[in-house]
């Protein structure tokens, strides 16, 4: 152990993934003195995220163009059984794939250059008398912060030490992303697969957007017949619209997924969670970014408004209670989902799929311009 040394800042933001690195640079462009701290020794390493950003994200942020894969129109759903599956094409650009690493790597370039300091293999390791406790490469650091915000993922420490709600429902993900096999004529395409074998309460995916193809699955843990790497083992020998893979991938990536819906305790006197730690998650689709995008400015006008003056009574407005109740339908379906249990309740499903009304449907909910229940205040925000 180093010497340890004392800081003080107005803000602690613990976690630089997505929403961490959304929450510094935006209160550090306020003026707001930031420290952003990450177990990891670099932001382009240990990725844990196929990145598929929707429609509504990529039109309400703006992102370096070179972070962004091809746009991709094309959807194919496929039953258990792999036969007759079900094509939706969109008129519109529904699906790009961030190249995650770049994409972290222009987040944390432009966090620092707002101002943030960014400091990179350090941990938060706890918190005692209202200060927070690091350990980093150059010893540690006992950090006295107005506020402390949990960015720190699903399984948040900073949500237990500041007294918050945790998440409980999870599923857990994995994916291997190879090389794009050239296959001329055919168009970037999303791949999923309804199957509780392959993907226990939820869907396996096969993303080709003609630079890189992602294989990946994720499930209830407890739920995988032979586990999660059996599952994705299965898939990467079949794997759906492709004739095959190359033998081994380029980068493999995993990772806890809350989708229980927002937490109901997201803040308190001494700071508030964003993202995966504040359970910002859709829980039908499971997709995190468009969520942790707008929970993170959401809490940057909160705690703004908390260092102008307002002071830690400002944080009461941030309430996962009432944002949670404007997700009531989402999370009744996925309670359905999660106890759709048999294969061949799928396979009938997708008789229902099939029907106009059934494919409507189908679209209403992969094509959708829903996202997280929050407006981004200001549109075209930079990521
Ligand atoms: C396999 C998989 C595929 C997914 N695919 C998609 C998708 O295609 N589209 C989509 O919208 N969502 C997807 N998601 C969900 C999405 O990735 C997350 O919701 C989103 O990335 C959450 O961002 P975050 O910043 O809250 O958390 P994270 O990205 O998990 O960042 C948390 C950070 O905190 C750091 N940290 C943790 N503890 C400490 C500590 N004690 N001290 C310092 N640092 C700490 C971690 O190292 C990490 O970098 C996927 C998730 C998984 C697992």
């Amino acid at each position: 152990m180093g010497p340890q040394r004392d800081v003080a800042v107005d803000v602690l933001v613990v976690g630089a993934g997505l929403a961490g690195l959304q929450v510094a640079t935006g209160l550090a462009r306020r003026g707001h003195e930031v420290l952003l701290v990450e177990a990891r020794s670099s932001l382009t390493t240990s990725v844990r995220t196929t990145g598929i950003f929707v429609h509504r994200t990529l039109q309400d942020y703006t992102f370096p163009d070179h972070t962004l894969g091809p746009p991709i129109r094309r959807m194919v759903l496929y039953p258990p059984s792999r036969r007759r599956p079900v094509e939706l094409v969109s008129g519109r650009d529904e699906f790009r794939v961030g190249r995650m690493a770049a994409l972290y790597e222009a987040a944390g370039e432009r966090a620092v250059r707002a101002g943030v300091g960014l400091r990179l293999g350090t941990r938060y390791a706890g918190r005692d008398a209202g200060a927070s406790h690091l350990e980093g490469p150059g010893g540690d650091l006992r950090v006295r912060a107005r506020f402390v915000v949990g960015a720190d993922g699903a399984r948040s420490r900073v949500a237990d030490d500041l007294g918050l709600s945790r998440n409980r429902q999870l599923l857990v993900g994995a994916e291997e992303v190879y090389p794009a096999v050239p296959r001329p004529g055919s168009p970037p395409t999303f791949h999923c697969v309804l199957d509780p074998r392959l993907a226990p309460g939820y869907l396996a995916w096969v993303v080709d957007d003609g630079e890189h193809v992602h294989v990946g699955t994720a499930g209830y843990p407890a739920r995988f017949d032979g586990g999660l790497r059996q599952a994705l083992a299965h898939l990467r020998d079949d794997p759906p619209g492709l004739d095959g893979l190359p033998a081994a991938p380029a980068e493999r990536r995993a990772g806890p997924i809350p989708v229980g819906g927002l937490l109901a305790r997201i803040s308190g006197p001494d700071g508030l969670l964003v993202g995966d730690a504040a359970g910002a998650v859709s829980p039908l689709t499971a997709g995190g970014l468009d969520p942790c995008l707008r929970l993170s400015d959401h809490a940057v006008d909160t705690l703004d408004e908390a260092l102008g003056g307002a002071g830690p009574g400002a944080l009461r407005a941030y309430d996962g209670q009432v944002l949670r109740r404007r997700l009531t339908g989402r999370l009744a379906l996925r309670t359905a989902l999660a106890h759709l249990r048999p294969p061949w309740v799928h396979e009938a499903g997708f008789g229902l799929l099939r029907t106009t009304w059934g494919a409507a449907a189908a679209r209403r909910v992969l094509f959708h311009d829903q996202s997280f229940p929050l407006a981004s205040r200001e549109v075209g925000r930079a990521v």
